[in-house]
């Protein structure tokens, strides 16, 4: 056990995939400092899933660390089907037909079928498709009836099921298909503890999966995938709708062009924050490592600059999913947050709440105990949370402060696992007294070592213990010799 992954802020999230199926490489890449893995629901069977979370499940508790399980939803991505012999080239100025029809013929060198029949309706000539992740392009030149026509312009290899996308967006396929419905059900049953929707266009979009989720019995917090170029225009609605957001660098790459990608990295993050939720940063931050034992610098400068742009977690996708060293692309990611952490320790004006938007008692009171930790100098900030709101309010206001975020509920905790800043402790209040219960708090901190004699710390907690998202009181409170815990008195 590493015992730098107690310091590190940022989290770290890792795709499962056959490469953690191998004996003993989910215990090894938890240990080394997984903090939420993804199961990908776009490859594998509905067991494939089960087996796997009951797995990190298992392997968490061996190793003693809390781990949560995101399960990330297919949604619509518009593939093309089948080809009759396997794949095919295609050459620059070739012309080549997207066919529309409910049972269109496999495909060959000159067309091939594409299961959303309203392509036809959404595309018009000049457009450009990008398939395989903009592998191969092709413009389109005329749509007649369920054929689109198009001439080749990025000319290369095309297989069965790759994706295509419309560049600049656009395309009006809607957000949920029956798998997504099917595997909200799924990620119920095996209590995920996060949700992610791909491709999602709207706050509508998130609060349809939400209700699906609700009506299911789920209680994941939810991730809304940003990568569509469409998602751009109404980031603020979806941010708000959702829990926590994702920069999906794949398929938003795919859409808006790579040379617009950092620029939008920076302003996904930025509003995230600033309106209360988390956000994931993801797709080939570690790319080379699927085969490499080591990143390159620009990888390394990339996770790094994440960091600083104040991302709350940063992901593996296929390094780890699919890679020859997932164990190592883990101890990478931990290595690089640690350090840009250490270089750049944020500095937020506190004294300013501009951009952060108020409108909570907790909220408020997170606000005053980040300022109160800035000003008077403190070891940490302990939250006493019931659904870990409080902790999730702290954690917006970037500071060099480690936040404890006690809470008897194993999935209340786990959903905090992507917070910035926060370590969920478990902790069970033996008492309605607060005053009591926030001396113990600090009492089994440094019990575990977490604190030491002459820390003064922070503490949040509401009146009645016991009771969500109530937090209305601050309490400044210092260990004393044996770790008998003071009111803290003079500053
Ligand atoms: P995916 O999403 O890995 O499910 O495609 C992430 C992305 O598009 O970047
Ligand atoms: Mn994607």
């Amino acid at each position: 056990m590493t015992t730098d992954t107690h310091s590190r802020r940022t989290k770290i999230v890792a795709t499962l995939g056959p490469a953690t199926d191998a004996p003993g490489m989910l215990e090894k890449i938890i240990t080394e400092g997984v903090d939420v893995v993804r199961l990908n629901l776009s490859h594998g069977q509905s067991d494939d899933h089960r087996a796997r979370a009951a797995a990190v499940r298992k392997a968490a508790e061996k190793v003693g660390r809390e781990v949560g399980v995101l399960a990330d939803l297919q949604g619509p991505k518009i593939r093309v089907e089948r080809f009759a012999n396997g794949p095919v080239e295609l050459r620059e100025g070739d012309p080549f037909v997207l066919d529309c029809r409910v049972d269109a013929p496999a495909g060959d060198a000159t067309r091939v079928g594409v299961s959303y029949l309203g392509l036809p309706g959404d595309v018009k000539a000049d457009d450009v498709l990008l398939l395989d992740d903009g592998l191969v392009a092709m413009k389109v030149e005329e749509v007649v009836g369920t054929e689109v026509r198009c001439r080749v312009v990025i000319g290369g290899r095309l297989s069965d099921r790759k994706g295509l996308n419309r560049q600049g967006g656009g395309l009006s396929v809607s957000a949920l298909s029956e798998k997504d419905k099917a595997d909200i059900k799924l990620a119920a049953e095996i209590g995920a503890d996060f949700l992610a929707v791909s491709f999602v266009r709207s706050g509508a979009d998130m609060e349809q999966a939400r209700r699906l989720l609700h009506e299911a019995g789920g209680k994941a917090s939810l991730v809304a995938k940003i990568e569509r170029a469409d998602a751009i225009p109404v980031l603020g609605e979806i941010i708000d709708a959702s829990d926590v957001v994702m920069v999906a660098r794949g398929d938003l790459g795919v859409e808006i062009g790579d040379a617009e990608l950092p620029g939008l990295q920076k302003k996904i993050i930025r509003e995230a924050v600033q309106r209360n939720r988390a956000v994931i940063t993801a797709t080939q931050m570690l790319q080379s490592m699927v085969r490499s034992p080591i990143p390159t610098r620009a990888e390394v400068l990339d996770v790094a600059n994440a960091v600083i742009d104040g991302t709350d977690a940063v992901m593996l996708s296929e390094e780890s999913a699919a890679g020859a060293h997932p164990d190592k692309a883990v101890a990478a990611l931990r290595r690089i947050c640690l350090g840009a952490e250490r270089q750049f320790e944020p500095k937020e004006d506190l004294t300013t709440t501009a951009g952060h938007r108020l409108d909570r008692t907790d909220q408020a009171i997170a606000l005053a105990a980040m300022l109160l930790a800035s000003e008077v100098g403190v070891r940490a900030i302990v939250a006493l949370t019931e659904s870990g709101a409080t902790a999730q309010w702290l954690s917006r206001y970037r500071s060099a402060v480690p936040i404890y975020a006690l809470s008897p509920f194993d999935d209340a905790r786990r959903r905090m696992l992507v917070f910035r800043d926060v370590q969920p402790v478990k902790f069970t209040h033996d008492t309605l007294n607060t005053s009591v219960s926030a001396r113990e708090a600090v009492r089994q901190l440094f019990a575990a070592g977490k604190l030491s004699e002459g820390d003064r710390v922070v503490v949040t907690h509401g009146d009645h213990i016991g009771r969500g998202g109530g937090t209305n009181t601050l309490r400044l409170l210092s260990v004393g010799a044996d770790g008998m815990v003071e009111s803290l008195r003079d500053l």
